[in-house]
């Protein structure tokens, strides 16, 4: 009785304790004051405490409130890293988990030992790593390893709303392994941090948490942000930005400028050309200048007899769309005074004249993921003296990272999305809207030190109507045959039933599982007897031992049959090879760029020669494709090379990067394979063209296609345009080679392609040619067989009975050769 008495003693001592323990931590008075500014240092005790009484907490809070770079720390000192555990936070950007490890070891001064981070193929992790930064993939990928995450006394999911697919995933099973780990009497807190957008997704969903889990919102200061519509949506939104920009700093007080574009190359493009725009002289502009400037601006914006806008209002922004400040539906009226662009041009026409005199000089610099991490923290650090810092960034600075010092947005509207090809598996990059909730916080950045304004170059109806509310989350966008695949090798063989945040649809996950178990990577579990045994089955099919190496391998289950497959016959530098060249969109170019159609002719006949003799012809395209990249390889002048020879410069360096990277990954994989450094590749063989052939078929089992017979194409009477048809299974009407095959002349009786898709008309894309005998070896799974053939009777050969049988293929049933197999 007496241990029970202390032991509710101290339990009761414990409790209102703000710290259970406490990590002291020496920071300088700099980070100290920088720190005691952010909104969520307030509410330390309230995290703290709630972190401590609840196995899982939501913690939500405009970006910048300090969730990412304060709540590790919070943890750290109250003990979660002590006894050999760690705290471990997931990013869904690499730039984002490199540059806030930095920011916190900064912070804290522990130095790189402590606080660490860890991205795909880099990281510096050690045995003394207390606070640990990554991606979600690289905690997915431990907790196929370690499914307790027995390393953690913490796990944050930063960045939530963002939804990426890994996040959502490890939220799945986060859930589970909470509730493990509290049993175990060894308790892992889950901490979800996200902007304050859609977070019942998480906390009213209950197949997720049975209990809902106490959600924190942290707030923050933020200034008002004047929106500003473009009238009309411009045709470039680059060149919309570039001229936006100028305008502001010629015109427009002090204060940083923040431009989202989508990508890296547009980044650095406008950054390029605004440094030649404002090349950083030191000449310091006389204050009467710009307070001439300035109240001229003032006569001109009165003289357009503005109802409302006080002068104060003017003199604060000098800011000469100040007028869609007005409701948006008087914006949308017939006013001529309105934020028209022309009529903008014109009041800013004689500024633009008064000569590239700037008030002070532009600091361009570039933010976006692959940027260099000591380049990318440049952006943090206050601009030289008199100069105006001006960020032109990916959708990186969206949430992900603070930048300081910023006053004037200017937001295109465009986002790079994730676009999974369906056919290769591996994602590519759209340019689209972005979504309402994305746009809004995009103008958040600009009140955080003082009033600001945000400037859509977009209209406002566009906005309303084109712009969705939120964007979907990432799994609802795309096949998930190699999310699935993940699952069963962490071992979730019923994935219908795991808790997604949004789940995808029931017709994604079947698809998955068919094509899995179709490529051999899941074997399909049968449930015997009353309707609930079959169902307990239903969708549950597990891992198999070619799958586990094929959810190894970075790129769609398809792609990693082939390469799995390819490990014999030396034949994986090529297959390397090929795969990343299918995975890269257009990698060889139909006309030139520049619409000079001369060059066309000589590229096909080079392609023909390309495409090889005899069987090797028969590869096709995918030959074209590796001769393509071989050459480049061994060419001297690889810019020169590709403009002659019709292949894109940009595609061919895609290709180059994802060999490496996936010679990289599978020499984890299979480690004894020692030809596969060599990047350089010599054309197949014939005999190894015949087993590439074999081996895209393997990955392109359901991607058959049967020429149209010619006793058909009578009947249709059209024979010139029937001369290329083939057909589908499971597609009534013909398809088409494209007239860019190399097939085009050869026409082989079956063929594999690696798409279908819509122009003038269908056409297939990637086809290379097969045999039919191979169906039932290399797509067994779709072909059915007949009993053994009485005519011919069965034989005895090698040690196997053989006997023929008819075999069809697919579900409308192609009857194939009769071929002889093992019986
Ligand atoms: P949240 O995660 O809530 O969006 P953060 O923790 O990322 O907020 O940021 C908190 C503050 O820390 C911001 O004001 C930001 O500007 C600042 N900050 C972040 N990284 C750095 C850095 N490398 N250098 C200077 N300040 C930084
Ligand atoms: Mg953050």
């Amino acid at each position: 009785r007496e241990k029970a008495e202390k032991k509710k003693e101290d339990s009761k001592k414990q409790k209102p304790l703000r710290k259970t323990c406490f990590v002291p931590v020496f920071r300088t008075t700099e980070i100290q004051e920088a720190r005691e500014k952010l909104p969520i240092l307030a509410e330390e005790q309230t995290i703290m405490e709630t972190i401590s009484e609840n196995p899982v907490v939501i913690l939500a809070g405009e970006t910048g409130s300090g969730k990412t770079t304060q709540v590790p720390q919070f943890l750290y000192e109250a003990g979660y890293a002590e006894n050999g555990r760690m705290i471990g936070i997931t990013e869904p950007r690499r730039v984002a988990a490199v540059s806030m490890a930095a920011r916190v070891s900064e912070e804290m001064a522990l130095g790189t030992n402590i606080v660490s981070y860890q991205i795909r193929f880099q990281g510096n992790v050690t045995d003394e790593t207390k606070i640990k930064f990554m991606t979600d993939g690289i905690l997915l990928k431990e907790i196929q390893k370690d499914f307790l995450l027995l390393k953690y006394s913490v796990v944050i999911i930063d960045e939530a709303h963002e939804r990426s697919v890994y996040s959502d995933i490890l939220l799945g099973l986060l859930s589970r392994i909470v509730h493990l780990r509290k049993k175990k009497d060894d308790p892992l807190k889950l901490i979800i941090m996200s902007a304050t957008l859609r977070l019942e997704d998480f906390s009213e969903n209950r197949k997720l948490f049975k209990e809902v889990p106490p959600v924190i919102k942290v707030e923050s200061r933020q200034y008002p942000v004047t929106i500003h519509f473009n009238k009309r949506t411009p045709e470039s939104y680059i060149e919309e930005a570039y001229k936006k920009i100028c305008k502001i700093h010629r015109t427009l007080p002090d204060g940083g400028i923040l431009v989202f574009l989508t990508g890296q190359q547009e980044v650095n493009h406008l950054c390029r050309r605004l440094r030649e725009t404002f090349p950083v002289v030191k000449t310091t502009v006389k204050q009467s200048d710009k307070e001439e400037v300035e109240s001229s601006l003032l006569r001109k914006t009165k003289k357009k007899n503005l109802k409302d806008i006080s002068n104060q209002l003017i003199k604060e922004a000098v800011n000469l769309d100040n007028y869609s400040a007005l409701p948006l539906a008087e914006m949308e009226g017939d006013d001529p005074h309105y934020n028209d662009d022309s009529d903008m041009e014109s009041i800013h026409e004689d500024e633009l004249d008064m000569g590239t005199t700037s008030f002070s000089s532009l600091h361009v610099l570039p933010l976006y993921s692959m940027l260099p991490p000591q380049k990318q923290r440049l952006v943090f650090e206050n601009p030289p003296e008199g100069s105006r810092l001006c960020v032109v960034a990916t959708n990186v600075a969206e949430t992900s990272l603070t930048i300081p010092h910023i006053r004037y947005v200017i937001d295109t509207g465009k986002v790079k999305a994730k676009v999974y090809d369906k056919v290769t598996g591996i994602s590519a990059f759209h340019v689209t809207w972005t979504s309402k909730a994305s746009a809004n916080q995009r103008a958040g950045r600009a009140g955080r030190i003082a009033p600001g304004h945000c400037y859509r170059l977009y209209s406002s109806a566009l906005f309303n109507d084109e712009f969705p509310d939120f964007s979907e989350p990432d799994i609802l966008r795309r096949p998930i045959d190699d999310l699935v695949l993940q699952m069963k090798s962490i071992g979730i063989d019923k994935v219908l039933n795991f808790p997604f945040p949004t789940p995808p649809d029931l017709e994604q996950i079947k698809g998955a599982e068919r094509l899995l178990i179709n490529l051999g990577a899941l074997e399909e579990q049968r449930g015997r007897g009353t309707l609930k045994d079959r169902k307990k089955f239903e969708y549950a099919a597990r891992i198999t031992a070619l799958g586990r190496v094929m959810a190894e391998l970075p790129v769609a289950p398809r792609y990693a049959k082939m390469l799995a497959l390819s490990e014999q016959h030396d034949l994986l530098p090529l297959a390397v090879c090929l795969v990343a060249a299918l995975a890269v969109p257009e990698v060889l170019l139909e006309t030139p760029l520049d619409g000079n159609r001369g060059s066309t002719k000589q590229w096909q006949a080079m392609r023909r020669t390309w495409a090889g003799k005899g069987n090797s012809l028969l590869l096709g395209d995918a030959m074209v494709l590796l001769r393509a990249i071989g050459a480049a390889d061994n060419s001297p002048n690889i810019v020169a090379f590709c403009n002659e020879h019709g292949l894109r410069m940009k595609a061919i360096k895609e290709v180059q990067s994802l060999r490496s990277q996936l010679i990289r990954e599978i020499s984890l994989v299979l480690p004894n394979n020692p030809t596969l450094f060599n990047l350089k590749i010599d054309p197949p063989t014939d005999l190894q063209a015949k087993l590439l052939r074999q081996i895209l078929l393997a990955g392109l089992i359901d991607r058959v296609a049967q020429k149209v017979p010619a006793s058909e194409i009578k009947e249709s009477g059209d024979k010139i345009k029937m001369k290329t048809a083939y057909k589908l299974q499971d597609m009534e009407d013909p398809v088409f080679l494209h007239p860019s095959s190399v097939l085009k002349y050869e026409l082989p009786e079956f063929i594999i392609y690696q798409e279908v898709f819509e122009a003038s008309k269908l056409f297939l894309r990637g086809i290379s040619g097969i045999e039919p005998e191979w169906l039932p070896t290399f797509a067994q799974k779709l072909c059915s067989f007949s009993d053994p053939l009485v005519a011919t009777p069965p034989r005895y050969a090698d040690g196997k009975i053989l006997c023929h049988r008819n075999v069809t293929y697919g579900r409308s049933g192609w009857t194939l050769p009769t071929t002889e197999l093992e019986y």
